[in-house]
């Protein structure tokens, strides 16, 4: 059972929400001016910086990417040579509050992203009722469950597809996420009420999709006044929401308010990653290691072919509509298109924003072609992060590569061969459509996500309440220190 001094803890994550932006926006969002005046703010380290979408399950985990192995919904699987959806029944994770609901302690969550369904009847857990993703609603409590499907609904925000949208699409997503804020701040003071908690974990995931598509630098970093600033509304409406759920608990419970990354103009380069990859193969493969006499042929990718000639709003409606099996497919198809896996060092991996690359490595991938530590990897290796270095946009000259690092070797661990071998992180420029490189030849191609914003490696929490006064609170520096914050306030210091 619980030994902490009791006091009730709300964790509530504000989903992409940008540190910069809210500083300069506090005037119009008083729940969290009062929070970050009146409390402990720090800002937190995270593994975002080479692997976006890492952030989440390092979070509810409290264990670097090593540890859990997780860094996007859809990930390599090295043995069947194929691309999955990430499953409880393949890479699981577990939150850390679940041995703390288990050990006794009240605990509800609502929203977690990236979190699994619980199997467990400890705690109220609810995944996937307005989340960024393809998973379904699930409550381990099914009477609960039902009460929440009958009165809030269920899916209500349905997953994001990256592709052009038009106004009348944004319109709609501007009003979908308004009313999504709305009614799960509602949902989750029905919840307060309904479950035994100690512990409440609410997530917001609202700012980041009104952040990927109605993301305007000039915006954010000028006076909050214009009436059609989607993001501020955002901000505002979610503001809103958090200060009646704080509301709602009792006055001596401990707030702590975070966001694990941020937003900024969207400067990826993604959609040249896998271009490029089969551009540095041939070149490689050529029995002189220079470029081929002629331009490679382009191999004919169906997939990707689609994805150039189907209208976005086609795309959109495909996307949402066919079964999770045929999506990853369709996914995998568009990146590693290649049978020919003996031909294949590396190829690209599904991303929203750094560029990922995977070796095909003899022993670890079930057809690998590439022998750890021997001659030709290190100059294939070596192939690679030249080939990207040497990327300029072909009108500006502008280089497009900031850095090139290894997660596998940063974050080491027994699940440190799920990540990608390469993440390719670009430069402060535009998504370029023309891209010459002295070694590699001529690129051209579009990022066509309709993301004009996109993620920045910048996380913070705010801590106010009793748990302002534990020294953790002002020692707090990466994310992962976060559980270990709420495990201090529950059980106590270990
Ligand atoms: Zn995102």
């Amino acid at each position: 059972m619980p030994t902490g001094n009791g006091s009730r803890v709300l964790l509530i994550g504000l989903d992409s929400v940008d540190f910069d932006y809210l500083q300069s926006h506090l005037g119009s969002l008083p729940t969290l001016q009062r929070l970050f005046t009146g409390g402990v703010v720090r800002r937190l380290d995270s593994p975002g910086d080479v692997m976006s979408a890492s952030v989440w399950p390092t979070f509810y985990t409290g264990t670097l990417p090593g540890e859990h192995g997780r860094y996007f919904p859809v990930q390599w699987d090295p043995a069947s040579m194929r691309f999955r959806h990430v499953a409880s029944d393949w890479i699981d994770s577990e939150p850390f509050w679940r041995a703390l609901a288990r050990g006794g302690l009240p605990v509800t969550t609502l929203d977690v992203p990236m979190a699994f369904p619980s199997r467990t009847t400890a705690g109220v857990e609810v995944v996937n009722w307005g989340a960024e993703s393809f998973g379904n609603f699930h409550c381990n409590r099914p009477d609960i469950g039902r009460e929440i499907a009958r009165r809030f609904g269920t899916n209500v925000l349905g997953p994001d597809v990256p592709v052009d949208k038009s106004p009348r699409r944004l319109d709609r997503i501007r009003r979908t996420l308004l009313a999504v804020a709305k009614r799960r701040g509602e949902l989750g003071r029905w919840l307060m009420k309904q479950t035994a908690w100690n512990l409440f974990v609410a997530v917001f995931p609202e700012c980041h999709r009104a952040g990927h598509y109605f993301w305007s630098d000039a915006a954010a970093s000028a006076a909050p006044t214009s009436d059609d600033d989607v993001v501020l509304e955002l901000h505002r409406a979610v503001d809103r929401e958090v200060g009646a759920l704080i509301e709602a608990a009792a006055p001596d419970t401990s707030v702590i308010v975070f966001s694990l990354h941020g937003m900024e103009t969207n400067h990826s380069q993604m959609h040249l990653v896998g271009p490029v990859i089969e551009r540095i193969n041939a070149v490689f493969a050529s029995p002189d290691g220079t470029p081929p006499a002629s331009r490679p042929r382009a191999k004919r990718n169906i997939t990707r072919l689609l994805r150039e000639l189907l209208p976005a709003s086609i795309q959109e409606r495909v996307a949402l509509a066919i079964p999770v099996g045929l999506r990853q497919w369709l996914v995998g198809r568009s990146y590693a298109s290649t049978a020919d896996w003996r031909n294949t060092p590396g190829f690209a991996l599904p991303t929203a924003g750094q560029g990922y690359v995977r070796l095909n490595v003899v022993g670890r991938e079930a057809q690998g072609c590439l022998a750890r530590g021997g001659a030709p990897y290190s100059r294939y290796l070596e192939a690679v992060r030249e080939g990207f270095l040497s990327l300029r946009d072909a009108e500006t000259r502008e280089p497009l590569v900031e850095s090139i690092s290894a997660p596998g070797e940063r974050y080491p661990g027994p699940r440190s061969e799920y990540l990608p071998d390469l993440s390719i992180g670009w430069r402060g420029v535009a998504p370029a459509t023309a891209v010459h490189s002295e070694r590699l030849g001529t690129f051209t191609g579009r990022l066509k996500t309709g993301r004009g914003g996109n993620h920045r490696p910048v996380a913070f929490a705010a801590v106010s309440g009793p748990a302002r006064e534990l020294p953790r609170a002002a020692s707090l520096q990466t994310i992962t220190d976060l559980s270990e914050l709420v495990r201090d306030l529950a059980i106590g210091p270990r």
